[in-house]
């Protein structure tokens, strides 16, 4: 699997990998190579690798807009899930329709459904819609809880957990509203991964004010579901943190060089868990080694389009 894994890593990787000066230590080996993250002016608009054959992650260049959010495709036997659909700045879906039609010539296929969804409705994970509002085959979800409850089958939001089976892929779609009140997260039972968009990744994890008992009571739901299930790693939709614990970019860095790993361990769900309960009912600014928690002031939904 990992031999498997390296090589269509190297693939698929856009031309963009680079000797690092920086020490390859433990804690800092990825599962991917090198993402491109606008040290190089002549990076391209986006660079793809996978996680396995099933499972492509698409990173938007932080020159095309300073969130930089990473976007996942997933492929069961019967549909594909993309989730996100990028910041903006650039078309997006070239570089989706690449993953797509190399996943269909390797398995000698000449279509497959997509469904578009999102990790949530800010505007850096939706830019890119209206790009696939005419494509074929293509269902886009909306941005809204009882849009998405409709589509997956999530009973009574947000305390029920959808199962969505992509075709001997099954998926389970968790709510997680706080840092937004459509928040989503993904579990792949096949391939063991968290998909946690914006409510856990290496960076400020943003929470407005009025939403915190609703991500408490989110990460509660989420420990839950995960209390018998193995998670391999936890992919978010940002990188924000440097490599050095704690320590993250400014907020719109054009460039960021020498940055954390994408990939978390699942002890950092506990670790985000206990820090959100901790506070009672007040957000305050937390520094932890792989992510900041971040208050924002009150939003009432629906949340203006950022982050
Ligand atoms: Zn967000
Ligand atoms: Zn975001």
């Amino acid at each position: 699997m990992l031999a498997f894994r390296l090589v269509s890593v190297a693939l698929l990787t856009a031309g963009c990998t680079h000797a690092r000066d920086v020490p390859d230590t433990a804690e800092h080996r990825s599962l991917f190579q090198h993402w491109i993250d606008g040290t190089d002016a002549s990076e391209p608009q986006t660079q793809t690798q996978r996680y396995d054959t099933d499972t492509f992650v698409i990173r938007q260049s932080v020159r095309t807009n300073p969130e930089a959010p990473f976007l996942y495709l997933l492929f069961g036997k019967d549909r594909a899930l993309l989730l996100d659909t990028g910041a903006g700045g650039l078309m997006i879906r070239p570089a989706v329709d690449a993953a797509i039609n190399q996943w269909l010539v390797e398995h000698k296929r000449t279509a497959i459904p997509l469904v578009v969804a999102h990790s949530h409705g800010h505007g850096d994970h939706q830019a890119g819609d209206a790009e696939f509002r005419d494509r074929p085959d293509t269902k886009v979800v909306g941005l809204q809880p009882a849009e998405i409850s409709g589509f997956f089958g999530i009973a009574d939001w947000p305390n029920s957990i959808a199962r969505f089976d992509l075709g001997d892929r099954v998926l389970h779609v968790i709510p997680t509203p706080g840092h937004h009140p459509a928040h989503i997260m993904i579990y792949d039972e096949r391939a063991h991964l968290l998909l946690s968009g914006d409510s856990l990744y290496p960076g400020r994890i943003y929470i407005p004010a009025n939403l915190l008992a609703d991500f408490q009571a989110s990460m509660d739901r989420l420990a839950g579901f995960l209390e018998n299930r193995t998670v391999s790693h936890v992919l978010g939709a940002h990188i924000e943190m440097t490599r050095k614990p704690g320590v993250d970019f400014k907020p719109n860095a054009p460039q960021h060089p020498d940055e954390h790993i994408l990939e978390l361990p699942v002890s950092d769900v506990a670790e985000l868990r206990a820090a959100v309960r901790a506070m009672g009912d007040k957000v305050v600014r937390e520094v932890h080694d792989d992510f900041i928690v971040f208050p924002l002031p009150p939003r009432l939904p629906p949340a203006p389009a950022s982050n």
